[in-house]
Order: C-alpha cells, then sequence, then structure tokens
C-alpha cells in the first residue's frame, strides 16, 4: 500500500472499534448477540447472569456444539462467521447471525474472556482485552461455550456516559431476554441479575407457560390460541382476549423464523383484527409466531436485525387480521385455554 497520499486502510482493532459503535449500543446488545450465537449452536440451554446493568459483567453459558479449537481466533476476526460462505446465501438466511461482526465488536469495547468445547476434544479458552488477545490455551470445558464480558465500554468512555441508570440498562436486557424467551419456548433460559433470578423458563416448547413467566398467570389465561396458514406462510402463537389491554405497542410480539423482529404493518394488522373491540388508545397483548420460505424474507436491512423487509408482506397482513377476526367470531365456540401446570 502506498503512504504517499493521505488515505490510509485502518488497521482491524480501529476498524472494529468503529463496527461497536453500530452493534453495540448498549449492554443489551451484548447479550442480545451472545444470545442468538448460544442459540444458532444448538443450545437447549443458555444462562446469563448480568452485574451492575450489564456495566461490569455480562456471562452468557450455553450448552450448543461449541467452537472447534482452530476456530477459536478466527471467530474474532471481522466479517469471520460459520454461517454464510456464498452470495447466494444471504437470501436464505436460516440463522439468527450472519454478519460476522458480532464477537470482534465486542471485542472490541470490552475485557472478554470465551471458554468452549464441542464435546470431542478438550476445551480451549481467550481472553481478549480492546480487542488485543491476551492468552489463548486450553482449558477444561463442558461440551457448550461461556462468554463473560466485563468493563464494556471500558475504552470509550463517550459511550459509557451515554449510558443510563443500571435500572435502565437492566430493563433493556431483561426485554432482549424475554423476547428471545418467547421466540423460543423450546429453550431453557434462565437470566439473573446480581446473583437474582429474574427470569427463568423450562425450554419444554409450551409457549403459553413463557408468556406466563413473563406477563403473568393472569394474562395468559386470558390467552387464546391462533393459528392461519396460506400458501407463503403459517402463523401460530397465542393473542388476548380483548379485554386484556396495554397503553403501548410493546406486548404485541411477531417473530419470524425464530426471529424477534419489530414491524409496524405487523402490528396495525394485528391491531385491526381487534376492530372495534379494543378501546381507542389500547393495544393488545398477543405473540404471533409466523414462519415462511426464509427466501421471502430480507434480514440484511440493519445491523442489529430488528428490523426486516418481507415479501408479500400485505398478503400476511391480510392473513394476520383475517385469521384473528375468524378466531373472535368463534371465540364464544371455544373455551377458556386451561394452563398446564
Ligand atoms: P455471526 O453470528 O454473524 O456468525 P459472530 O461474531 O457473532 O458472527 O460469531 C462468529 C462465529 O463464532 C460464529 O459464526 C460461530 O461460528 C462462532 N460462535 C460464536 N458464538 C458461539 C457460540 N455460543 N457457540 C458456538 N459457536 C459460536
Ligand atoms: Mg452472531
Amino acid at each position: 500500500m502506498s503512504s504517499l497520499g493521505k488515505i490510509f486502510q485502518l488497521d482491524e482493532q480501529l476498524s472494529n472499534k468503529i463496527a461497536a459503535g453500530e452493534v453495540v449500543e448498549r449492554p443489551a446488545s451484548v447479550v442480545k448477540e451472545l444470545v442468538e450465537n448460544s442459540i444458532d449452536a444448538g443450545s437447549t440451554s443458555i444462562r446469563i447472569d448480568v452485574e451492575e446493568g450489564g456495566l461490569s459483567l455480562i456471562r452468557v453459558l450455553d450448552n450448543g456444539n461449541g467452537i472447534e479449537a482452530e476456530d477459536v481466533e478466527t471467530a474474532f476476526y471481522r466479517h469471520a462467521t460459520s454461517k454464510i460462505r456464498h452470495d447466494r446465501d444471504l437470501f436464505r438466511i436460516v440463522t439468527l447471525g450472519f454478519r460476522g461482526e458480532a464477537l470482534p465488536s465486542i471485542a472490541s469495547v470490552s475485557k472478554l474472556a470465551l471458554k468452549t468445547s464441542d464435546g470431542k476434544a478438550k476445551g480451549h479458552e481467550i481472553r481478549l482485552e480492546g480487542g488485543k488477545i491476551v492468552h489463548k490455551g486450553s482449558a477444561a470445558a463442558r461440551k457448550g461455550t461461556e462468554i463473560a464480558v466485563s468493563e464494556l465500554f471500558y475504552n470509550t468512555p463517550a459511550r459509557l456516559k451515554y449510558l443510563r441508570t443500571i435500572h435502565t440498562e437492566l430493563g433493556h436486557i431483561s426485554d432482549v431476554v424475554n423476547r428471545m424467551a418467547i421466540a423460543h419456548p423450546e429453550i431453557a433460559f434462565h437470566l439473573t441479575h446480581n446473583g437474582k433470578m429474574l427470569l427463568q423458563t423450562t425450554g419444554n416448547g409450551d409457549l403459553l407457560r413463557v408468556i406466563a413467566a413473563i406477563y403473568g398467570t393472569q394474562t395468559a389465561k386470558k390467552m387464546l390460541p391462533i393459528s392461519a396458514e396460506s400458501l407463503d406462510f403459517q402463523v401460530g402463537g397465542y393473542i388476548a382476549k380483548p379485554e386484556v389491554t396495554r397503553s403501548n405497542r410493546s406486548y404485541m410480539s411477531t417473530i419470524i423464523n425464530g426471529r424477534y423482529i419489530r414491524n409496524y404493518p405487523l402490528m396495525k394488522a394485528i391491531q385491526e383484527g381487534y376492530h372495534t373491540l379494543l378501546p381507542i388508545g389500547k393495544y393488545p397483548v398477543a405473540v404471533l409466531q409466523i414462519k415462511m420460505d426464509p427466501i421471502l424474507i430480507d434480514v440484511n436491512v440493519h445491523p442489529s436485525k430488528l428490523e426486516v423487509r418481507i415479501s408479500k408482506e400485505q398478503a400476511l397482513q391480510q392473513l394476520v387480521t383475517e385469521g384473528i377476526k375468524k378466531l373472535f367470531q368463534q371465540t364464544r365456540l371455544i373455551p377458556e385455554v386451561s394452563l398446564p401446570r
């Protein structure tokens, strides 16, 4: 590379730190990325322990496939991923991650320790500080991966200053884990803050039990199972009877192919299904699990992957609205769902 000019390609450490500005907005984004990785690794049990709103420690422990010895360091390279390989894969994303940005970004703004084992060979560990490897070697580990992120943003003082109270940051972390648990009733989640248990799900696949764990038994008892299907889409989940309302939209959860997403047109479609049954300014509680061919959804829209583009979006909206309307028409025939014990 010529050094005569004024333009230089930034070294990897600096470019990771820049990328971290997008990917790692706050402690909750670290939790989201790490838990997504655990889910992608086929885990059936994920434990999340945070301290001081995630600022002093975020630890995620899973029982997934682990990382092979050869890959432990590569996982921290920018755009290094095991999840896609070719152009065409980008249009058929079946995993939650694919950008290969989370680990290098998180590592560049924290002190990170990773221990992993694929269950066959002995385990491995690696430690980084501000993106620099400070230790690498073998270590005893159970099958799965444990990542501990301490002192988040210790080397980016401006970001640290921008963070809110521990209480607020913890609220965001809780939201993230609740969404993951709702999207994956087949995975057992365990969340603690400063040693105090905040959420525990069994992982037995029963969505209504997860809803009960998060929104309370009283709300769960007033949910009705919904199902609707078209050639392209399959909609399942639960929606609350119109008597259960909330004063904001955040109690409408839409999950597409295992990914919690935020999509206003879909929320609108849910509300339209309730039609005049909801008082003005009130919103329903709903959890919709939507399945579709991955070719119909573009998740490569934003680094956080919370927003997606859906082809045939209007057809999906219509299916949701009609499905809810139909359910209410039949409701008198449907007995109250009994909560499994
Ligand atoms: P992405 O998830 O987009 O592939 P990441 O930076 O989040 O990128 O992770 C890089 C790679 O590290 C992943 O592709 C995966 O192979 C591996 N990895 C990360 N976390 C885990 C985990 N908990 N279990 C197994 N492999 C993991
Ligand atoms: Mg990832």
